[in-house]
C-alpha cells in the first residue's frame, strides 16, 4: 500500500466531537502547511488528529443543594517532543472540538519556540462567573479527579487559560497531590508563587506579546514610543497586561474592550486606572474615563498596533476591511477568521501580522520554566525569567521572520511551517511503534 493510500484510508470520518468548525480550521491549516513543506504522508496522517482525547462528566452540588452536571475535556495532541502541556479553559463554549483544536495549536507553538514539550488542552463547559467560590472549587477538584490518571508531571501538566487563574491551578495541584499522596509541584503551572509557582507567569503571555510587537516594529522601521497608538481587544490576562506594559513604555492606549464593550479615549486611557477598575469590578462595564464605542468602531480606529487578545474568530473579513493599523498582534488563539486572514494577506501586505502561535507563546514558555523549576525545586529570579523569555521569543521571532523571507511565506505560514517541520522531523527520528 502506498503512503498516500494509507493516508486516504485513515482520514475518512472524524472521531466523535471533532466535527467542529474550529477543529476543521486548524486541521485545514495543518493540511495546507503539510502540503507546502512536503511533510511525509504517514506523519501527516497521524498529526491531523489528537493522540488521546478524554471526556468526563463533572457533577457539582451547587450552594442551593441542586446537583448540576458539567462536561469536561482533556486532549493530548502529540507528545513527540516531550510531555504534553496546555491550558485549562472554563467557558460555556468549551467542547471536545475546541479543546482538540487548541491542543494541536499548542503542539506547533511549543515546537516553534523550541520547548521540549507536546501540545495539550483541557476545559469545562461552564461560565465560572456564575459560580460561587465554593462551587468553583468543587468543580475544579471534581474535574481534576476525573482526569487524574490522564495528567501528571511527566505526562501532561495543565496551566491556566480563559476563565481559570492561579487559584484554580492551586486547587488542581492540591487535588492531584492529595490523591497521589505527595506534593507534585510540576503537575500544574501558573499556580501562585506561594505554592511553587514561577515568578512572572501571570505577566508572561502579555510580555511575550510585547516582545514580538517590538521585533515586528523593528522590521518595519516603526518605533514603540509615546507616538505609538495601541488598541486592544480583550482586557484579561493577555490583553490587559500587554496594554499595561505598552502604557508603561509610553504608548497611547486609545481603546480597550472586553465582553461588556469597547472603551475609547482619544487622549489615551490611563491603564493604571483601567487595571485597578478591572480588579475591582471584574469588568470594564461602567468605566468612567472613556466613551463606549461599538465593535465596528473599535476595529475601524486609526491606530498603529491592534492587539487581538479576546477569543477566537473576532476579526472577521468585514471588520478586516476597516482596520487601519501597521501591526496586528494575535495575543488570543485564532482570533482572525480564515476569510479575514485571506483578505489581509492578499489586500493588506502593509500590515505586519504576528500570528497567534508565535505572539502568545510567552505563556507556555514561562509555564515551561515553571515546570522545570518545580521538577528541580530550585527557583529563579524574576529578572532571570524575563531575560530567558525575551531571549526565546526574540530568537523564535527572527527564525520565523527569516523563514518567511527565504520562502516568500507570510509570518503565519512561516510559523506553522517551522513548528510542524520540527515535530515531523522528530517523529521520523523516533519511528513508529511497534
Ligand atoms: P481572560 O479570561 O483573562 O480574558 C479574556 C478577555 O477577553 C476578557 O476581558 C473578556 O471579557 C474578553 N472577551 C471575551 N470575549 C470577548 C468578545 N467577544 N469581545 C470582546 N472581548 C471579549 O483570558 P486570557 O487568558 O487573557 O486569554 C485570552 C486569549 O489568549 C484566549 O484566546 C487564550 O486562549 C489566549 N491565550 C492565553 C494565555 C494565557 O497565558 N492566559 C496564553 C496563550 C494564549
Amino acid at each position: 500500500m502506498s503512503s498516500d493510500s494509507i493516508n486516504q484510508g485513515l482520514i475518512q470520518g472524524l472521531p466523535p466531537g471533532l466535527d467542529h468548525p474550529f477543529y476543521k480550521k486548524v486541521q485545514t491549516d495543518f493540511d495546507d502547511i503539510a502540503q507546502i513543506i512536503n511533510l511525509d504522508p504517514n506523519i501527516r496522517t497521524r498529526l491531523r488528529f489528537p493522540a488521546k482525547m478524554l471526556g468526563v462528566s463533572v457533577p457539582v452540588r451547587l450552594d442551593n443543594g441542586q446537583v448540576k452536571l458539567y462536561h469536561g475535556y482533556r486532549v493530548q495532541h502529540s507528545s513527540t517532543l516531550g510531555p504534553c502541556k496546555g491550558g485549562t479553559r472554563f467557558n460555556p463554549h468549551v467542547s471536545m472540538g475546541e479543546v482538540a483544536a487548541l491542543a494541536m495549536l499548542m503542539t506547533w507553538k511549543c515546537a516553534l519556540v523550541g520547548l521540549p514539550l507536546g501540545g495539550a488542552k483541557g476545559g469545562v463547559a461552564v461560565n465560572p462567573n456564575e459560580l460561587s467560590r465554593t462551587e468553583l472549587q468543587k468543580l475544579t477538584r471534581r474535574y481534576t479527579s476525573e482526569i487524574i490518571n490522564f495528567i501528571g508531571p511527566d505526562v501532561d501538566s495543565p496551566g491556566p487559560d480563559m476563565g481559570t487563574n492561579e487559584q484554580v491551578m492551586a486547587w488542581m495541584l492540591d487535588t492531584y497531590s492529595i490523591h497521589k499522596g505527595s506534593t507534585y509541584n510540576s503537575v500544574v503551572t501558573g499556580k501562585p508563587i506561594d505554592v511553587g509557582g514561577s515568578l512572572a507567569r501571570r505577566e508572561s503571555t502579555g510580555m511575550g506579546v510585547v516582545f514580538t510587537i517590538e521585533e515586528a516594529a523593528s522590521k518595519i522601521d516603526m518605533r514603540i514610543d509615546s507616538k505609538t497608538r495601541v488598541t486592544v481587544q480583550g482586557s484579561g490576562n493577555v490583553g490587559g497586561i500587554a496594554a499595561h506594559i505598552l502604557y508603561k513604555k509610553g504608548c497611547k492606549i486609545l481603546a480597550i474592550s472586553d465582553i461588556a464593550g469597547s472603551f475609547y479615549n482619544k487622549n489615551g486611557l490611563n491603564m493604571d486606572h483601567v487595571m485597578d477598575y478591572i480588579k475591582l469590578h471584574h469588568s470594564l462595564k461602567g468605566y468612567p474615563d472613556a466613551d463606549v464605542i461599538s465593535k465596528e468602531e473599535f476595529f475601524a480606529l486609526e491606530t498603529d498596533v491592534l492587539i487581538l487578545a479576546a477569543t477566537e474568530n473576532q476579526l472577521t473579513e468585514d471588520l478586516a476591511k476597516t482596520v487601519k493599523c501597521r501591526i496586528i498582534a494575535e495575543g488570543a488563539n485564532s482570533p482572525t477568521t480564515t476569510e479575514a486572514d485571506l483578505f489581509l494577506s492578499r489586500e493588506r501586505p502593509d500590515i505586519f501580522i504576528i500570528p497567534d502561535i508565535l505572539c502568545n507563546a510567552g505563556g507556555v514558555t514561562v509555564s515551561y520554566f515553571g515546570w522545570v523549576q518545580g521538577l528541580q525545586n530550585l527557583f529563579w529570579s524574576e529578572a532571570e525569567i524575563i531575560e530567558k523569555l525575551r531571549h526565546i521569543m526574540v530568537k523564535a521571532f527572527n527564525e520565523i521572520y527569516r523563514t518567511a523571507e527565504r520562502n516568500k511565506f507570510n509570518m503565519r505560514t512561516a510559523a506553522l511551517a517551522t513548528g510542524i517541520d520540527k515535530v515531523g522531523k522528530a517523529m521520523l527520528l523516533r519511528g513508529l511503534y511497534p
